[in-house]
């Protein structure tokens, strides 16, 4: 097992440093071992999967860290029940692509499928079909976990259903997920037929996301955008196509080449604060000038950050960024969302690459996944004082509506902030002593927000 004595990390929005022991062990009875040396020695652990998470979440400073990166096994695969057992490690581009050939699909895929399966469902983590199917944790069929106990359990929605909806959404604060099984669909086309919708104002958008007549959807969304035409942008929607051929229209040129100059043009309008004509440009380039209809191959789509050069951590580096997602709930979801706006652009919040999605309730006590319209709003880092003054009254407003808050890119939530968003806060946290009585699990978070 490698151990790291000092390992120095940020979490992917790049705030802060924080200083942990590192363990990358390769089989349970490597974890047995950390879990040994953890009781012995008075120490706190903290198992992680790819480390996307964007702040104190994934933070255990002066503690154990304990990736989880080899337990990366496709286990097994059960293709009349469509379901594939794999480790808490595996990643869910790996996944995919074990999968995709094999025309099966998992819904609840996130912006970044390098994320691991531990990780998907430690957050609960939700896609651009989640108000369809739910949050990722409504696509797993039974968990193993190690408890701080050294004692190795399965749970599902049938047997030990408590500790279940603890571990989903959970954030590594209950017990090690080692394994999983997954439920998987029929694919039913390797291609989707996408519609950009552009919509002059947030009404019309949340009309077309509550229509539900697509597979996918999402959208963007101009934050800078004025009166009338608050929260104009791009709406796109897709639907599994019968075609069964089509033309790549991408041209062959060198990509490598033009990646990287859009990349550096775009750091350089992040980082300098020109979003705003970026904006402008991009809106009314694909009202007057784009395409209205596309045809995309399913597993290219799965990549849509990626492929349009949009990694915020490398785009935002060296000055990081700060975010908050939200969840408004249907009722009065218009009047909320046009609120939230208008206090951005009062408050001066640049909120950089804005995207929209829909969800649906899930089974976790402190799963994010509920009935709603989910945005985030993301800002480069440049004072960090100011910004978090800022977010206050952003935050207060969302306790006034009781506004869910997307744990996993949080940054400044209160205890009591929580336990009024999330609602099951407290069984979580009787399930959280009965599991793992001497607390051996914890996070930076944890003693910012929950405990
Ligand atoms: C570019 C980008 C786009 C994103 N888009 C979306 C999106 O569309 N929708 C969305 O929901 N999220 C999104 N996210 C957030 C991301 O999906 C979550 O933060 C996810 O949980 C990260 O998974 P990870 O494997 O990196 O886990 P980590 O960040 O390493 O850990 C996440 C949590 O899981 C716990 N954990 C990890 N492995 C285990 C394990 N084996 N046992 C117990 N606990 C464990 C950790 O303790 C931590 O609390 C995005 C992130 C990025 C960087």
């Amino acid at each position: 097992m490698k151990v790291i004595k000092r390992y120095n990390f940020k979490g992917w929005a790049g705030i802060s440093k924080t200083r942990s022991r590192y363990y990358i062990p390769s089989s349970t009875n490597d974890l047995k071992k950390i879990l040994f040396l953890a009781n012995a020695n008075g120490l706190k652990i903290l198992p992680v999967g790819s480390q996307k998470s964007y702040f104190d979440t994934i933070y255990n400073n002066n503690n154990i860290i304990i990736s989880m990166k080899n337990f990366n096994k496709i286990l097994s695969y059960n293709k009349s029940k469509n379901i594939i057992e794999v480790g808490a490690g595996l990643s869910l581009t790996k996944l995919i692509n074990y999968i995709v050939p094999k025309k099966k699909i998992i819904h609840s895929i996130p912006g970044s499928p390098e994320i691991s399966i531990g990780g998907a469902i430690s957050n609960d983590v939700h896609g651009k079909d989640s108000f369809k199917y739910g949050g990722f944790c409504n696509q797993v069929e039974e968990i193993k976990v190690l408890l701080s106990n050294n004692k190795m359990i399965n749970c599902s929605l049938k047997k030990n259903k408590s500790l279940f909806k603890a571990i989903c959404g959970g954030l590594g604060l209950v017990g090690i997920i080692i394994s999983v099984k997954l439920k998987l669909k029929n694919l039913p086309s390797n291609l989707l037929s996408t519609q950009v919708i552009v919509c002059d104002k947030i009404t019309d958008q949340l009309k077309v996301f509550n229509s539900n007549k697509f597979d996918y959807i999402y959208s963007w969304i101009d934050c800078f955008s004025k009166k009338n035409k608050i929260g104009r942008g791009v709406v796109f929607a897709s639907n599994f196509s019968k075609t069964k051929k089509y033309k790549n229209m991408e041209s062959h040129i060198n990509l490598k080449l033009v990646d990287k100059f859009v990349f550096y043009i775009l750091k350089f309008i992040f980082l300098n604060n020109l979003v705003n004509c970026l904006n402008f440009i991009y809106f009314n380039y694909v009202k007057y000038f784009k395409s209205k209809s596309y045809k995309e191959d399913f597993k290219e789509s799965i990549y849509t950050l990626k492929k349009n050069n949009l990694d915020l951590g490398r785009l935002s580096s060296p000055k990081g960024f700060l975010e908050f997602q939200i969840l408004v709930p249907e009722k009065n979801q218009n009047k909320i969302c046009l609120d939230i706006f208008e206090i951005c652009q009062k408050l001066k919040i640049h909120g950089v690459l804005v995207g929209g999605k829909k969800i649906k309730k899930s089974n976790g006590y402190l799963s994010f996944c509920d009935n709603g319209f989910t945005f985030g709003i993301t800002v480069i880092n440049s004072n960090f004082k100011e910004t978090k003054n800022k977010f206050k009254i952003i935050y207060n407003y969302c306790l006034k509506k009781r506004l869910k808050i997307y744990l996993c890119k949080d940054f400044f939530i209160t205890k009591s902030h929580l336990k009024k968003i999330y609602p099951n806060t407290n069984k979580f946290l009787n399930l959280k002593k009965l599991y793992d009585k001497k607390e051996l699990f914890i996070s930076d978070f944890y003693l910012r927000a929950i405990k």
